[in-house]
């Protein structure tokens, strides 16, 4: 598809997960920034009602549906419309097109292990990589890693609390230890979640609609459902611990219910510095588009004088067993972090469907965990894809054993 010369001088994003909560924040700092960026391509799962709008309104080279019934659909649309934008369907499309022509920027934005390949891919075509797939970091992140060393590619954060991290680092160099930078700890924020002050014994109850109703911040289901157990936190531990090169014993979780201050990172000096800002990730993603420069995210800053009560706890592990098997899979290292990932993907999943209790996420995840393993290795990622499928038959075995559905 031929551009015009200033859609050239824009640089081109592939939004991978568009349909969804960070793909349409994306859009939106996108369409107040167009003359510096431009939607190259567009892909998702499968919801043709949400993608067909977008590939209206953003007329991008290629989009991608996974789904290839759906894939066609959107093709027939195209088609209809005599839009030129090339419809691809699969996986391997997507791996595909964020190392084409006139992709500069790629939003690694598809949830979950679904999202491993994709990032993967980017790193290796030395790509802008704008990580929000935080579950690919947990799986691979040192396949994902060197891939970036290799190609030269730019990992930059959006979870907002690495992107917090990042923006209070004296300055950023991939893989350098951030000891030699004379960081003493990380301390990464949690909001604690919807559940942080409900009675534990009412916990066991509690529906999908509740898990995913959080306090501060909208979010995709998944990630809403880990917010609630805290397993969010846990994988966020462990996505710090490769990005910024640093042991989980120099990383400290705060419990801080208002979300206002998205990390902290402490010096040898005495000094503490933060990030504070509105729970609106258009500001962490409007950050890496541009960084080392700064555009409008459509985000007001903050008012401080309207501000009341900060407040900061120690997590609490009983109430919250999720974060503490995270911090035992990230002090494990190795193989670790996948089986993890791979566990509370299945257990989240059976949770979200009515088959298992809130309650059950964990011991799911740790009953897996507490399985001796021989598949799979950490050098490739045929290695780690074998390390989750072994780890996703366990979870779905545990899952029949404790399936009880929550009581509509
Ligand atoms: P979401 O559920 O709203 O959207 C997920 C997207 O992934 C959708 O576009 C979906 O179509 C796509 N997807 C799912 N499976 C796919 C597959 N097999 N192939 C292709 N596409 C697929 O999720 P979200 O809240 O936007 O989160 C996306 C990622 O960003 C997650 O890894 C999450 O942990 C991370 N993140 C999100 C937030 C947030 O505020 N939403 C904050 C920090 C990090
Ligand atoms: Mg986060």
């Amino acid at each position: 598809m031929a551009r015009t010369q200033s859609e050239s001088a824009c640089a081109g994003v592939a939004v991978l997960g568009s349909t969804g909560s960070i793909g349409a924040s994306t859009l939106d700092v996108i369409a107040r920034n167009r003359d510096r960026y431009r939607v190259a391509v567009l892909a998702a799962r499968s919801r043709v009602d949400v993608m067909w709008p977008q590939v209206q309104a953003w007329q991008p080279e290629r989009a991608v549906l996974e789904d290839p019934a759906a894939a066609e659909e959107l093709a027939r649309r195209v088609s209809r419309a005599g839009l030129a934008t090339e419809v691809l369907g699969g996986e391997r499309a997507i791996c595909e097109v964020v190392g084409a022509e006139g992709v500069d920027i790629v939003m690694a934005a598809i949830v979950g292990a679904a999202g491993l390949r994709s990032t993967l891919a980017a790193a290796e075509a030395g790509r802008r990589v704008l990580l929000a797939n935080k579950e690919a970091l947990v799986m691979a992140g040192g396949l994902v890693r060197a891939a970036a060393t290799r190609s030269g590619a730019t990992l930059l954060p959006i979870d907002s609390e690495h992107n917090a991290i990042f923006q209070c680092l004296p300055h950023f160099q991939q893989g350098v230890d951030v000891g030699t930078l004379g960081i003493e700890r990380l301390l990464l924020t949690a909001s604690g979640g919807p559940f942080l002050r409900r009675a534990p014994a009412s916990l066991a109850d509690v529906t999908p609609a509740e898990a995913c109703d959080h306090p501060n911040w909208s979010m995709g289901q998944k990630i809403s459902v880990d917010s609630a157990t805290m397993m969010n936190k846990g994988l966020e531990v462990i996505e710090a611990c490769w990005l910024f090169g640093v042991d989980v014993d120099r990383i400290d979780v705060v419990v801080h219910p208002q979300s206002v201050i998205h990390s902290l990172v402490r010096y040898v000096d005495g000094s503490t510095l933060a990030e504070l800002g509105h729970a609106d990730m258009r500001t962490p993603i409007a950050h890496a588009l541009a960084w080392p420069e700064r555009i409008d995210a459509g985000v007001q800053g903050l008012d401080l004088f309207s501000l009341r009560g900060l407040e900061f706890e120690r997590p609490d592990l009983e109430r919250f067993p999720a974060l503490a098997l995270a911090l035992e899979a990230a002090r494990s290292g190795g193989l670790a972090g996948a089986r993890l990932n791979a566990a509370n993907e299945v257990a989240v999943e059976a949770f979200l469907v009515g088959r298992l209790r809130f309650t059950a996420i964990a011991p799911v995840v740790e009953a897996v965990l507490a399985t001796e393993s021989t598949d799979g290795d950490t050098a490739s990622l045929e290695g780690i894809l074998a390390a989750d499928a072994a780890a996703r038959a366990l979870a779905a075995e545990q899952v029949g054993r404790l399936a009880a559905p929550v009581a509509p």
